[in-house]
């Protein structure tokens, strides 16, 4: 499936095919949080780096998120590059290094009709804020970090892939 993205203030414009689309992976990591959860989470996509194509690439910055330990003090940076459009603020996708065949991009980014998950994944529940509810439905699964699957596999599990679906993993580096 083609991906159209964009930020909200036009200055980035993407699109790159994904094997992968549907929505169903909500992360409370957070980073995702005070980036650009507006919910508490943020919902990650995967698609196909080879066929990323970008237009306004001078407007998009690049986040490296802080780690750090159970105490708060300063760990390190992430290796992956979150990016965002430097006018506006909006989250595009995330890139690690380790996984790059495979670009993470933001659900709220993408302006394609995305289709409904029939089950949705949330992911590092330990890092969720007191206020943000899990509203979980029937099927739903539920991880203090990382999840078990990776969105490869869940959709393969449920039948959703679509054709030329890449068969390696991708499990989110995101960091908690
Ligand atoms: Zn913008």
């Amino acid at each position: 499936m083609q991906l159209e993205g964009s930020c909200h203030c036009g200055a980035v414009q993407f699109s790159l095919e994904s094997a992968n689309p549907y929505p169903y992976q909500r992360c409370y990591c957070s980073i995702c949080r005070k980036t650009q959860g507006g919910g508490g989470y943020a919902i990650n996509l995967s698609g196909d780096a080879r066929t990323l194509k970008l237009k306004g690439g001078d407007h998009v910055a690049v986040y490296h998120a802080v780690v750090r330990d159970g105490q708060g003090a300063r760990e390190g940076v992430s290796s992956a590059e979150r990016h965002f459009c430097s006018h506006c603020g909006s989250a595009l996708w995330l890139f690690s290094p380790e996984w790059p065949d495979l670009i993470h991009p933001f659900a709220s980014a993408i302006d394609t009709n995305l289709p409904v998950p029939p089950e949705r994944t949330h992911l590092f529940l330990d890092s969720k804020a007191s206020w943000v509810e899990i509203e979980a439905k029937q099927g739903d699964k539920l991880f203090k970090g990382y999840p078990e699957e990776s969105i490869a596999r869940w959709h393969e599990r449920l039948g959703l892939e679509t054709p030329g679906a890449s068969a390696s993993p991708d499990p989110l580096r995101n960091g908690g």
